[in-house]
């Protein structure tokens, strides 16, 4: 259990009502942890936060993927417990940057999620759920999305990793995601908002 009591992690913000900087108080502490460790063996690592009956915050164990995913275990939940997000590291030097993949996002809208965060070096960057956002989506559209974006960016002289980055802003967009940068271990403060 953690002492953080954001009222975030509830999911009951709409956009208007987001915070424009997230602090991330002990989980901001786990990922760097969890990011360390995936700098030293190159594997993704991930953990699955959620509430208990109470409203007070739980991490899972960390997951340990290899070097370009993770796959997500979930811990069970009992009656009046429910998930938060995500949180999950891209190790360095794999050319995934500080930007999240198409399965990134489409794990996260097929989810009842309020929070995706990653880390990547010293870079964190988070997906937070409105009212807004979309309930649902196709994994290989969002991914050729991503794609066009990518490729029309680098067309325009930007790099892969910033044309990564851009791509995420623009599925954040379509999408009705909320996007928040900053550095580990937090706070994290907002670029977009739906
Ligand atoms: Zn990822």
């Amino acid at each position: 259990m953690l002492t953080d009591t954001t009222r975030l992690w509830f999911g009951d913000l709409t956009s208007a009502e987001l915070p424009r900087t997230i602090g991330l108080g002990e989980i901001g502490q786990l990922l760097d942890e969890m990011y360390r460790d995936s700098a030293q063996d190159l594997r993704e690592r991930a953990a699955v936060l959620f509430l208990d009956r109470a409203g007070r915050l739980h991490v899972s164990k960390p997951l340990v993927g290899d070097m370009r995913r993770v796959i997500i275990r979930r811990p069970e939940l009992i009656a009046g417990e429910r998930y938060v997000g995500v949180m999950h590291t891209h190790p360095p030097l794999m050319g995934t940057g500080v930007a999240f993949g198409g399965q990134d996002f489409a794990m996260m809208l097929d989810s009842t999620d309020v929070i995706a965060l990653l880390q990547t070096g010293s870079s964190l960057v988070a997906l937070v759920r409105t009212e807004k956002t979309a309930v649902k989506a196709d994994v290989d559209v969002l991914r050729s999305q991503m794609q066009q974006v990518e490729r029309n960016a680098m067309s325009q002289g930007y790099t892969a990793k910033e044309a990564l980055v851009l791509a995420n802003l623009a599925i954040c967009k379509m999408y009705g995601l909320a996007l928040y940068v900053g550095y580990a271990p937090g706070p994290l403060e907002e670029v977009f908002r739906p």
